[in-house]
């Protein structure tokens, strides 16, 4: 019976089944901040309310201890609530379960404690005129609460079964006339309430799997336009960019910036002997060999034309750049392919650019002296890094 009722209560707690394209983390994720922000605005109206009733019917001059005390209890809800709304969001990022749990208690505790108030008004004298404005605020509460939190299947159960069940429990067991009519329509009120928000819960999530969606698919095409189709590195349209950026930044910051360009040796002759499908293996090769030279999470690795890799190191000195050059140099030249029982072994030539960007220079001005150098790799033999000289 409890595993029934704990696997429906799951079942009830899950949003929606996502669209593919989607990501279901961070689908939930936005849920829960949605849900947490919509909350937000009633983080201090149960105090100011309570207060009027207190004071309006009189009850605060008559019951001053109990009055005192619960809205001190009201304060304190409130208080923490404004507490983790600062940090919610990083809450929710380290630990889902535990922001989840923490929200939902906070909220939830307020239901309860307004409806057992609104129940004890039945029962006990010292809150008997306090009663008709209590159920007031627990009906409207209820309602505008549930409506507007209802993204989550969770709260569209409890939020209005907190507030009005205790009110409905009290009223059963007082049995006037009144309150069983009383009790019959907060319990048609709740399975109401929990019905009618089904609309403005489906209606959230599909604009929200909507927009989710369409910026998961721009990321991708975003991701699409600058990474090459073959070999997954970046592409010469992003290396443009990035070198555009990097030359800015170097020029603020007064800063080298390094510009390698990679060519694969004899690449032709590579071809014409095995077919361009294995020239493409090859290209693949020597892209995941580039990508393993590079350690800096700043350095910049593009396929620059046909069988040509560009990068930049923005930050890196001379030295610096010729040590990650030679690094290539080995990493391409340890790459094997193999091919109808044949070994092919690839070996490139580097062209080596270091400039701090002047006021009157060019970025491509980086990328023309890395060409120069390169071509002076290739007419002195290949397989081999020769540095521009300083224009
Ligand atoms: P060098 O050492 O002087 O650089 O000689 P190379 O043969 O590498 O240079 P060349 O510019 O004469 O030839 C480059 C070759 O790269 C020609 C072209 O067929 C090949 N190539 C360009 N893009 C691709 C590609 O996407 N796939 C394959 N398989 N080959 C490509
Ligand atoms: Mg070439
Ligand atoms: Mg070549």
């Amino acid at each position: 019976m409890y595993l029934a009722l704990e696997r429906w209560l799951k079942r009830a707690s899950a949003p929606p089944r996502a669209p593919a394209a989607v990501p279901l983390r961070g689908r939930v994720r936005q849920g829960l901040l949605d849900l947490a922000k919509r909350g937000d605005r009633g983080i201090f109206v149960h105090l100011p309310l309570w207060l009027l009733i207190a004071v309006w019917t009189d009850t605060w001059t008559r019951q001053p201890l109990f009055c005192t005390l619960n809205a001190l209890l009201f304060l304190a809800n409130a208080l923490a609530r404004q507490r983790l709304r600062g940090r919610f969001e990083a809450l929710v990022d380290r630990d889902y379960g535990r922001a989840f749990a923490l929200y939902m208690t906070l909220l939830l505790a307020n239901c309860v404690h307004w409806g057992v108030l609104t129940g004890a008004s039945m029962h006990w004298a010292g809150l008997s005129q306090a009663e008709a404005p209590l159920i007031f605020v627990s009906v409207g509460v209820g309602c505008a609460g549930v409506m507007a939190l209802s993204i989550s299947p969770f709260v569209r159960l409890w939020y209005p079964t907190c507030v009005l069940a205790p009110m409905a429990l009290a009223m059963l067991t007082d049995r006037t006339q009144l309150h069983s009519l009383l009790a019959l329509i907060s319990m048609i009120l709740v399975a109401y309430l929990y019905k009618s928000s089904q609309v403005v819960h489906d209606d959230y999530w599909a604009a929200a799997d909507a927009r989710l969606e369409l910026e998961e698919r721009a990321r991708q095409l975003e991701l699409l336009s600058v990474t090459d189709a073959l070999t997954q590195v970046h592409n010469r349209l992003y290396f443009e960019h990035r070198l555009v950026a990097e030359w800015s930044r170097a020029a603020r910051e007064s800063q080298p910036l390094s510009v390698l360009i990679v060519d694969l040796d004899h690449f032709k002759k590579i071809n014409d002997t095995h077919g361009h499908p294995f020239g493409d293996r090859c290209l693949v090769a020597a892209a995941q060999a580039l990508r393993a030279a590079l350690h800096r999470s700043g350095d910049v690795l593009a396929r620059y034309g046909g069988e040509e890799f560009a990068v930049l190191l923005p930050g890196a000195h001379s030295p610096a750049a010729q040590l990650v050059a030679e690094r290539i140099l080995q990493a391409v030249g340890s790459v094997e392919v193999r091919h109808d029982g044949h070994e092919t072994r690839l070996a490139c030539s580097i062209g080596v650019s270091t400039l701090v960007p002047a006021a009157l220079s060019s970025p491509s001005s980086a990328v023309s002296q890395a060409d120069k150098a390169l071509y002076a790799a290739k007419q002195q033999g290949r397989n081999r890094v020769v540095i521009a000289s300083p224009a």
